[in-house]
């Protein structure tokens, strides 16, 4: 157990911080909090040289109040019960936040993926899969994977087709996970989905003006300076979407060490390089940092961790220089550097809201397979032709016609991918403006991580009460 308490109880503690502003039945409380069923499984891995490997892994399954329960699947080396317990945990808290009707689960295999070939990483995959629907910790509408750190749409792809191997004629068994390749049933948009949702939420903060003033900062994106710690699928596109909108990236930590640029780097140049050379470091116009801890300090104005759990703690929080951290990653801040933070007046924007993008884009992909129709399908064309004909009419009634370039944008019907980046716009900018709101109306009694927890923690209440087990 770490100094600052096990990630479990920290994500504990923060409950009990909203709970306690919250008039809730203790006991019902306490029941919303416990992890509701884990899993944890051993099996034998061959490895392509004949040995024998023995796997562990794990499936929590949070809170059942609503199912199926969802949450992605992590392959590290960090992997432990109760690191999947607290991932669980903020599942549950996030899927409230964000309004998806899911339970919250997360599932681990204690492996270093990168030591692995691609048959061992699809034969540990599969027999998890097998493993998960021996005990139904697995189905469409039990509990939903979807991808997390060290794992893609490839191990989505293998999950599924081993669901649906074994579930002749269930008819809804590509729901049984999201993240998958868009041609077995995925979603355009999944990939991008929490670098995007991370971006419009961050976007979204700095749009009020009193909560900018505060900060010393100008509100909107363009001009300001960005670090990111983790260039991975949710850090790589965080960064592309801040820098289409003006944001400056100065500085990269990654496994390999730190490097900082005040004129600004972009983040694909960066893993262009690192593509080439194996590292982030000695990239033209950077400065390679002494240590890798050190990227966390350089100053600027946004903050996005969006590696592991626990990077900023009690120990390096004072010396942290920007006024908003902006969490990508799940549960980045322990809760002794929360506090160092907030008396430092820096914005945490918290992990449970701003990665949310995920699992929003992970359930309209789940929507999309129950309903087996692509989103945008029945009614694109008809909105095409209905745009069209309006500007007809605004022609022939002014007798000015548009240029074909504009009438095309214009009279341009929602593609998927367009309804998906809608949902995930409206689902993040709406959830902040709530939890904005909660925290105001608390009087300097939360900060946004507590409130995004009291509105979780209401709208959780709200179900069990209505099943009447709490009156
Ligand atoms: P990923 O495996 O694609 O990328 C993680 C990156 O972090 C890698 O490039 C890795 O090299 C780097 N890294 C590892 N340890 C590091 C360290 N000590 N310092 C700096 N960099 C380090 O993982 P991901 O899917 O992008 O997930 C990142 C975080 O976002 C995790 O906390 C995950 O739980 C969270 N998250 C992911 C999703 C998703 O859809 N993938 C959704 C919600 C939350």
């Amino acid at each position: 157990m770490r100094a600052h308490g096990s990630f479990y109880e920290q994500v504990n503690r923060s409950f009990d911080r909203a709970a306690a502003l919250t008039a809730h039945d203790p006991r019902l409380l306490q029941q919303i909090r416990e992890c509701n069923s884990v899993y944890y499984l051993t099996f034998p891995l061959k490895r392509d040289d004949g040995s024998i490997e023995t796997i562990h892994a794990w499936r929590a399954e949070h809170s059942h109040h609503k199912l199926p329960t969802k949450g992605g699947i992590r392959y590290s080396t960090h992997v432990n019960g109760d690191e999947i317990k607290a991932l669980a945990a903020l599942m549950t808290y996030k899927c409230a936040i964000a309004e998806v009707p899911f339970g919250g689960a997360k599932g681990g295999i204690k492996i270093n993926p990168h030591k692995y070939s691609l048959a061992e990483l699809e034969r540990i995959t599969r027999r998890y899969t097998f493993e998960l629907i021996r005990k139904n910790f697995i189905g469409p509408g039990v509990d939903v994977p979807a991808p997390d750190y060290g794992t893609s749409s490839r191990e989505m792809a293998w999950i599924a087709d081993s669901y649906t191997t074994l579930k002749i004629g269930e008819i809804n068994s590509l729901a049984c996970v999201t993240g998958k390749p868009v041609a077995q049933g995925g979603i355009r948009g999944r990939t991008e989905a929490t670098g995007r949702g991370v971006f419009f939420g961050i976007a979204e903060a700095l749009t009020f003006k009193r909560d900018m003033d505060a900060l010393g900062l100008s509100i909107g994106v363009d001009g300001k300076r960005f670090v990111v710690q983790g260039l991975g699928n949710v850090g790589s596109h965080t960064a592309r979407f801040l820098e289409d909108s003006g944001g400056v990236l100065v500085g990269v930590v990654e496994f390999e060490g730190a490097i900082s640029a005040p004129g600004g780097i972009r983040a694909s140049d960066i893993l262009a390089h690192r593509e080439r050379t194996g590292s982030i470091l000695d990239f033209p116009g950077a400065t390679n940092l002494p240590r890798r801890e050190d990227g966390l300090e350089i100053e600027c104005d946004i903050l996005v961790p969006a590696a592991l759990e626990t990077q900023i703690t009690a120990e390096n929080a004072p010396r942290i220089r920007t006024k908003i951290i902006a969490e990508a990653a799940n549960g980045p801040t322990t809760d002794d550097a929360d506090e160092i933070l907030r008396q430092r007046g820096i914005l945490v924007i918290p992990d449970t809201f701003l990665n949310a993008g995920g699992v929003t884009v992970s359930y309209f992909e789940w929507v999309k397979n129950l309903t087996h129709l692509r989103f945008g399908r029945m009614e694109k064309r008809f909105d095409q032709r209905a745009y069209r004909r309006l500007l007809d009419v605004i022609a022939s009634r002014t007798g000015e016609s548009i240029p074909e370039e504009e009438a095309a944008i214009l009279t341009h019907g929602a593609s998927e991918e367009d309804l998906v980046n809608s949902g995930l716009e409206e689902t993040m900018a709406l959830a902040y403006r709530r939890i904005r709101e909660i925290r105001n109306r608390k009087d300097g009694r939360a900060d946004l991580r507590t409130a995004a927890f009291i509105d979780a923690i209401d709208k959780i209440v709200l179900c069990y009460e209505d099943l009447g087990i709490f009156p």
